[in-house]
């Protein structure tokens, strides 16, 4: 039997799952794909232990857990003053990759066109062009990674049907602030173009404030908003998130929502509504918590042949090699990898047309020991 054509025939491995496999091969240090190496806060394991002896063993609502859906409706109210009703406006995702999947299903025709800006995370083209959607490509550059305005203005044509941002912005740690937001608003004002906001590192930003599409009222009403708890609690491996969005989107939102997933583990989300009850302001100390570890990290980089880009926010930094060689940037990541025993990320891994900066990604959400390590394989490149 011939197999029928690949809908994503120029897609392999994501490079999170190869540099990890090749850290492990290698017995490297992995400071590649971005995942905490400690444990999260003892008081929800307990909680998560608890609910799995307590009955939620079986479907939650389609939706979500009604404490779960009120403790992060109050969480976006507190912090962005946003009211969103947690029965028709908040839905909880298995992880931010499925809430942007399902949200780019829900709205993307074929023939519909969306903006997003690369370095991009490896999620957003793939599940674009499962809907048919064309992707506009709109580059960023080292050393800041700011947005153009002028250009993201002369990419909006009739066709543009959304627009997907990504602040705190990974792999570059740059953070939108209030003047771009604005600029956003001035552009989809008069228009239908949606939004989603992927927020995942809203709680890790070492300057200004975290500007949320849910901040204003005008962003809001065409926004769908995703965080993700696996960046916020340290449990990347719960795949656990969640979507606000005014009821109109979350209406077409759920449509898709119950039939690409139905609904998430019923004991994490119980968990992870006690948690957050019980200690609202976790997510208030992740800023200070991950500032200290990326000074520590630049601490352990100083004196080496890497150059350091600046990180306002995320827990990953951006570094140059052009001291060290002149290999192309996946390539650096391998002999790095192999050679020298720290795997990292290529920043081209995130550029659709393969631009190389010469940058890579080190992920700095790691224990003091392993960064001491690191550090010292590091500075003998
Ligand atoms: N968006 C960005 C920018 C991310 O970095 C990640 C994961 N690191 C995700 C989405 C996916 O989050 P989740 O693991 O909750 O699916
Ligand atoms: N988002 C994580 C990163 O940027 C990886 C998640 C994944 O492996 N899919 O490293």
């Amino acid at each position: 039997m011939k197999i029928f054509p690949s809908r994503l025939s120029n897609v392999g491995t994501t490079i999170f799952t190869v540099m990890s496999r090749l850290a492990n091969e290698h017995g490297a240090i992995n400071l590649s794909q971005g995942f905490p190496d400690f444990s999260p806060p003892a008081l929800l394991l307990e909680r998560l232990t608890h609910h799995l002896h307590h009955g939620a063993n079986q479907y939650p609502p389609m939706a979500g857990v009604a404490p779960l859906r009120n403790a992060i409706a109050a969480k976006l109210e507190r912090l962005y003053g946003a009211s969103y009703d947690p029965e028709s406006e908040v839905t909880v995702t298995a992880g931010a990759t499925q809430a942007i999947f399902t949200a780019i299903a829900c709205c993307v025709r074929p023939g519909d066109e969306v903006i997003v800006f690369a370095p991009v995370y490896d999620s957003y083209i793939p599940a674009i062009e499962l809907q048919g959607g064309s992707v506009k490509v709109i580059n960023l550059a080292p050393p800041d990674f700011r947005p153009d305005w002028e250009k993201v203005g002369a990419a909006i044509t009739a066709q543009t049907r959304l627009i997907i941002l990504n602040t705190p912005h990974n792999p570059t740690g740059t953070v939108w602030t209030a003047d771009d937001m604005a600029e956003l608003a001035r552009l989809v004002r008069d228009t239908d173009i949606v939004l989603i906001g992927d927020e995942v590192y809203e709680h890790i930003l070492y300057t200004g404030r975290h500007e949320s599409l849910a901040r204003t009222a005008e962003l809001r009403e065409r926004s769908f908003v995703v965080s993700s708890f696996g960046k916020t609690y340290h449990i990347t491996g719960w795949k656990i998130a969640y979507c606000a969005a005014p009821a109109a989107l979350t209406i077409e939102f759920r449509k898709v929502h119950q039939f690409n997933v139905f609904t998430v583990h019923h004991p994490s989300q119980l968990a992870l509504a006690d948690f957050m009850t019980a200690d609202p302001g976790f997510a208030a100390g992740l800023a200070a918590f991950y500032r200290a570890k990326r000074d520590f990290f630049r601490a352990q980089l100083a004196g080496s042949r890497f150059e350091l880009l600046p990180s306002d926010g995320t827990y990953f930094h951006l570094a140059r090699y052009e001291r060290i060689n002149d290999l192309p940037d996946a390539e650096f990541a391998r002999w790095l990898t192999i050679e020298k025993g720290v795997a990292v990320i290529p920043v081209s891994a995130f550029m659709p047309d393969g631009t190389d900066y010469g940058l890579i990604r080190f992920c700095f959400a790691k224990n003091e020991a392993t960064l001491t390590v690191a550090g010292e394989k590091l500075r003998a490149v």
